[in-house]
């Protein structure tokens, strides 16, 4: 049979279109396959009551990743909250940064606890004596490493990217907290240590909207009105808002006018002065409260 050149030309056009569907279509599924493949487990995302402080535990069927330890009044309540869930040995401790209210229980969960690697911000900028937490990591045989932006971690199916702090530090603690952000199929939790707006604006310089798009946000800084910027949370989009302080902490902790932010951007606020312990779950699909 002949074709005119025209109906050829047009033949050949939808061959490449259909090609480049099927094409489209295969890739979909093998990366949906490839997400489904990888949730084979539950992550849960417990934030522990610590009074005005933060320590949060991240747990799966692979091991546990504890971030800050609290305030040294509140160790032994941290201790027995770790016990309660089954935790003897912590794969990865960060300290997101060396303040009293994020690193006074370190030295006592490193003797009480197994704990492979204690990650510290490679920011230099240590604003606390901390040579009880070196000591102790020293005698309980804990490796020290301090990490940046790019660096990476797995806890089973769960990735943990260190987003800050930059490899040339602002010289400000806080602002050089660590940042990092644990994904687990297509959920994810940003956990922003005590990093200030200007750390938040290096962020949103750095990395796109897209990737700071999360389930979960622990709010910076205990909910202080010198972090949660309009521009990260609208970055962000949290559906769970996570503030932990102290009831009626003398810093005022959390500001009304960040509350007033998290609920416009549609999050739900949980504060552990309020709530306790909270503990979120991931499928590696949704996140619900439990
Ligand atoms: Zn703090």
């Amino acid at each position: 049979m002949l074709i005119s050149p025209k109906k050829a030309v047009k033949l050949t056009a939808l061959v490449l279109l259909c090609s480049i569907i099927i094409t489209g279509l295969s890739l979909l599924y093998l990366n949906f396959r490839s997400r489904s493949e990888n949730r084979t487990e539950t992550v849960r995302f417990v934030f522990f009551d610590v009074g005005q402080g933060d320590a949060s535990l991240i747990e799966n069927g692979s091991g546990f990743c504890l971030i800050d330890c609290g305030p040294e009044a509140s160790e032994e309540r941290l201790c027995t909250a770790l016990s309660a869930h089954g935790v003897t040995e912590i794969s990865l401790l960060f300290l997101t940064h060396t303040d009293s209210d994020h690193s006074g229980g370190a030295d006592r969960i490193l003797r009480k606890f197994k704990v492979s690697t204690l990650y510290l911000p490679a920011a230099g900028s240590e604003s606390t004596d901390i040579s009880d937490i070196k000591r102790a990591a020293r005698e309980s045989g804990t490796d020290i490493r301090y990490v940046c932006a790019g660096d990476y971690f797995t806890l089973g199916n769960a990735e943990i990217s260190v987003l800050s702090p930059f490899s040339v530090p602002s010289g400000d603690e806080n602002s050089d907290s660590l940042i990092l952000r644990v994904s687990y199929g297509t959920t994810s939790a940003l956990y922003m240590g005590d990093a200030d707006t200007a750390a938040e604006k290096r962020l949103l310089e750095q990395y796109s909207a897209s990737f700071l798009l999360c389930d979960i946000l622990k709010v910076g800084h205990h909910g202080s009105d010198t972090s949660s910027s309009e521009s990260l949370l609208e970055a962000a989009k949290p559906r769970f808002a996570v503030i932990s302080c102290g009831l009626a902490n003398s810093y005022g902790h959390p500001h009304p006018l960040i509350l007033h932010r998290l609920r416009s951007v549609g999050a739900e606020i949980l504060s552990t002065d309020l709530y306790g312990e909270t503990v979120l779950e991931s499928d590696g699909l949704n996140v619900t409260k439990k």
